[in-house]
């Protein structure tokens, strides 16, 4: 709790308000698995992040300009430690020809999720001036807007309520294993949605906190991508 009040204090003394990096420290503070990882502002510093992981990694551009990355081609995966580098002139290239006076924080460096083997979900929280804060779950990735699978509780939620919440949406066999596939760590998921729940209860000048995608695989569950609005 008392680093999460450091990285938010942090974050509410500078202008930009959305950007990822201090959302994965506070997910991390509140026990919520992240990849392996960094964010860095050269091409070297971006290999030497690689090195520490095992196989290839996933590259994307970090701009608090560019809210949806793959939308402009700022997603890489399956990038190798010998293409690290053009990978990165390439990210900041894309942002630029998108945005030419975009502000460019640098290049996130991940380790691969397995995504074959899981769901992408969305956990989320939207502050709502009425209800509160806002609980979101459902069906997650880039297609989560066109499919609209998801279900609302107000925070905070109790386990038998959340655990409702992963029962709720369309989706919810494909997490249960449908056709032969692995269930999904649903324990996991149920525990990040209280881990949020707890996390926006205990600071309210978290306005909006999108975990999108929360990887949900067969042996636990990944937050993937983060972003985060305060006050
Ligand atoms: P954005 O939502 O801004 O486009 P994301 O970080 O969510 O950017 O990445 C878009 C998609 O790329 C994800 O939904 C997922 O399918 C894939 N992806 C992103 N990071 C990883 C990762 N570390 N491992 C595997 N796939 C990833
Ligand atoms: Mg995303």
């Amino acid at each position: 709790r008392d680093r999460a009040r450091e990285i938010l204090s942090a974050v509410e003394d500078r202008e930009d308000t959305r950007l990822g990096v201090e959302a994965m420290e506070l997910l991390d503070a509140y026990g919520i698995e992240t990849p392996q990882g960094g964010i860095v502002d050269a091409p070297a510093d971006a290999l030497e992040i690689a090195e520490d992981i095992d196989g290839d990694v996933v590259m994307k551009i970090v701009s608090p300009d560019i809210l949806h990355k793959s939308d402009i081609g700022g997603v890489k995966v399956g990038v190798s430690h010998e293409n690290v580098y053009d990978a990165y002139e390439d990210l900041v290239s894309r942002a630029r020809n998108y945005q030419p006076d975009a502000t460019i924080i640098g290049v996130q460096v991940q380790e691969m999720v397995d995504l074959d083997a899981g769901v992408e979900t969305i956990v989320g929280v939207n502050r709502d001036p009425q209800f509160g804060p806002l609980l979101l779950f459902g069906l997650g990735g880039i297609f989560v807007e066109t499919l609209e699978d998801t279900t609302f509780r107000v925070a905070p939620v109790s386990r038998p309520e959340a655990a409702a919440m992963t029962d709720e949406i369309d989706a919810a066999p494909l997490l249960r294993g449908a056709r032969g596939r692995d269930p999904v760590d649903v324990e996991g998921v149920v525990e990040t949605i209280q881990r949020l729940s707890q996390l926006v209860t205990d600071f309210p000048a978290i306005l909006e906190l999108d975990i999108n995608p929360l990887v949900a695989g067969p042996d636990g569950v990944s937050a993937v991508d983060v972003r985060l609005t305060v006050d």
